[in-house]
Formats: structure tokens, C-alpha cells, sequence
């Protein structure tokens, strides 16, 4: 396995009493796409903050192309915003309605100082390449599609020749046939420029057509993560499967039961002891209450923090 392009280890981040997420460990390699996937409120986009550099680590380790993030913006500001952009979730927002799309993607390249015929020539074949002409290039964002802005927020980013991109639901809001033509976009920038996406989405069908490795997250941990085809055809994590199961349509083929889930998910500022998930899981025994289960790896290579996993979509222990 190559050296990941950027690993998160043990990593929490907190918000005066509230711990949002609690020793989370991420690898993510070059080239890859990994899925970020929860419950509105699990901790992912608190994850993507700490990745972009808008929320510090209250503990653990960041680390960019083998180097501490957390040391090397020290002495280097832009150590990180060089290589990790955020895509943001709702890029209208992200895009100041005062100035044109010209002038949108000049901003960047005017702030960092590489602004030249170059770099301006290479923005414009990259919003080509997009779909988007030269005509846009004076429009202003409110004339713009859900669609257009998002691939205008998307090229923004891209003026800064990240390596990695972490996309906060990315396509939620788009009709289905745009959803597509966005994830396909992101797939043909992600191979043409060597690009690695954090792709956060509670949007488990679009996960399971972009990723190639998914992590699930619940109350602010990791309880599942392995190969995205894996998990979706056999979780082990009772978690994993009920979110699949309320999700039918991500796999037609094989007919799911529905499972519903009690009660709300907890607050993050008393999370419930033992595992966090014993009062909602629908096989949960006593020592779940009292003993919290360790992320471990199983010979299938996934990783799952449950005392009593699901193989393919059974109970593995019955005693
Ligand atoms: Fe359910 Fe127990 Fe596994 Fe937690 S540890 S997911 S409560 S079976």
C-alpha cells in the first residue's frame, strides 16, 4: 500500500463541551475517493472543517504528504490551502453574487500571486473542459444554474492546483440526470488531474457510485469502513445496515428489509456509555451498554467496532 496522501490519526475536534468527533483515524491515497458517510450531526463535516484547516485538532495528528500540518503552517501559511481545498456544499453561497465568473476565478489567482497569461489560460480551457464558454466568463452568479454555479465553485478551487478536495455533499439539491454529470465531472478532473476527493455525503447511492472505500461515522467515531462494494453488499456494523436498509434503492437487485431505528440519535455532548449506538441497535446485549467495542480489522480487510458483527447481513456470534 503506497504512503496516503493524507492521514488523520486518533484525531478529535471540540467545541467548548461538545466533542464533535472523538479519535477518528483516516487514511486517504492518491487518486482515491473516499466516502464520508452519517446521520446529519455524526461529526463529518466537522471532519471536512479540520481537514480544510477551519477547525483545529483537539488531539491527535494531521498529516498532508507525510508532513504535520499542524508544524509546517508555522512557518508556512499556505502549506495546507497549496494542497487541500474545500468544495463547499452550497456553492451560491460560497460565490460573492457582486462579481462575474471572470472575475470569481481571477480572485484566487490574484491572492496566491500566480495570476499570469499562463495560469488565467489554463482556468479558461479548465471551465471548457467543464462545459462552460468564454460567455460565462461575465455572468454573474444569480444568472448562473444550480449546475453551471457548482462547476464555476469547482473550478475556483481548482485554480489552486490542490492535491486533495474534500467535497461536502457535493451534488445535494441537483436533479438526478445533473447529480450524474457532475459525479461524472469529478471522476474525469479527479483521473486527469491526480486529484483524491473526501467525498462526505449522506447520499448513500451517489457513495456508492464514486467511492472506492467508504467510512461510516456515528456520534462522532468511525464504526465501520472498508471497500464501499464490500460494506454495501454485506455490513458488519448493525449501524452500516440499517442505514442501507433505509435506502432500498441503492441496490434493486437485492431486497433489503427495512430497518427502523429507535429514537433520535443521541447528543454528541452526552454520548451514552459503552457502545454509542446500544440504545438504538436492534441486537444489542448487555455488555453493549458497559464495554465500548475497538475499531478492529477483520480478514476481509474491513474494520468494524461492534461485539457482535453481521456477516452478510447475519448475526456472526449467537452466544
Ligand atoms: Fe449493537 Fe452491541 Fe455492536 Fe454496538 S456493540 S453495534 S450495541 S451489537
Amino acid at each position: 500500500m503506497t504512503t496516503p496522501v493524507l492521514s488523520l490519526k486518533g484525531a478529535s475536534v471540540r467545541y467548548g463541551d461538545l466533542t464533535a468527533v472523538d479519535g477518528v483515524s483516516i487514511d486517504l491515497h492518491v487518486g482515491e475517493t473516499l466516502g464520508l458517510v452519517g446521520e446529519s450531526g455524526c461529526g463529518k463535516s466537522s471532519i471536512a472543517r479540520a481537514i480544510s484547516g477551519l477547525a483545529p485538532l483537539s488531539a491527535g495528528s494531521y498529516l498532508v504528504e507525510s508532513e504535520d500540518v499542524a508544524v509546517k503552517r508555522r512557518s508556512n501559511r499556505r502549506f495546507l490551502s497549496d494542497r487541500v481545498q474545500l468544495l463547499f456544499q452550497d456553492p451560491v453561497a460560497s460565490l460573492s453574487p457582486r462579481l462575474t465568473v471572470g472575475a470569481l476565478l481571477a480572485e484566487p489567482l490574484k491572492i496566491r500571486k500566480t495570476f499570469d497569461s499562463e495560469s488565467w489560460a489554463a482556468t479558461i480551457a479548465l471551465l471548457q473542459d467543464m462545459g462552460l464558454g468564454e460567455q460565462f466568463l461575465s455572468r454573474y452568479p444569480h444568472q448562473l444554474s444550480g449546475g453551471q454555479a457548482r462547476r464555476v465553485a469547482l473550478a475556483r478551487v481548482l485554480t489552486a492546483r490542490p492535491k486533495i478536495i474534500v467535497a461536502d455533499e457535493p451534488t445535494a439539491g441537483l436533479d438526478v440526470s445533473i447529480q450524474g454529470d457532475m459525479l461524472n465531472l469529478l471522476r474525469a478532473l479527479r483521473d486527469k488531474l491526480g486529484l483524491s476527493y473526501l467525498f462526505i455525503s449522506h447520499n448513500l447511492n451517489v457513495v456508492g457510485r464514486v467511492t472506492e472505500r467508504v467510512a461510516i461515522m456515528y456520534l462522532g467515531q468511525i464504526v465501520e469502513t472498508g471497500k464501499t462494494g464490500l460494506l454495501f453488499q454485506s455490513p458488519a456494523h448493525p449501524y452500516t445496515q440499517a442505514l442501507l436498509s433505509s435506502n432500498l434503492t441503492i441496490d434493486p437487485q437485492r431486497r433489503r428489509e427495512r430497518i427502523i431505528l429507535k429514537g433520535e440519535l443521541p447528543s454528541p455532548r452526552r454520548p451514552p456509555s459503552g457502545c454509542r449506538f446500544h440504545q438504538r441497535c436492534p441486537v444489542a446485549r448487555d455488555i453493549c451498554a458497559t464495554l465500548q467495542p475497538r475499531l478492529e480489522t477483520r480478514e476481509d480487510g474491513r474494520a468494524v467496532a461492534c461485539h457482535f458483527p453481521l456477516t452478510g447481513g447475519t448475526q456472526a456470534m449467537t452466544g
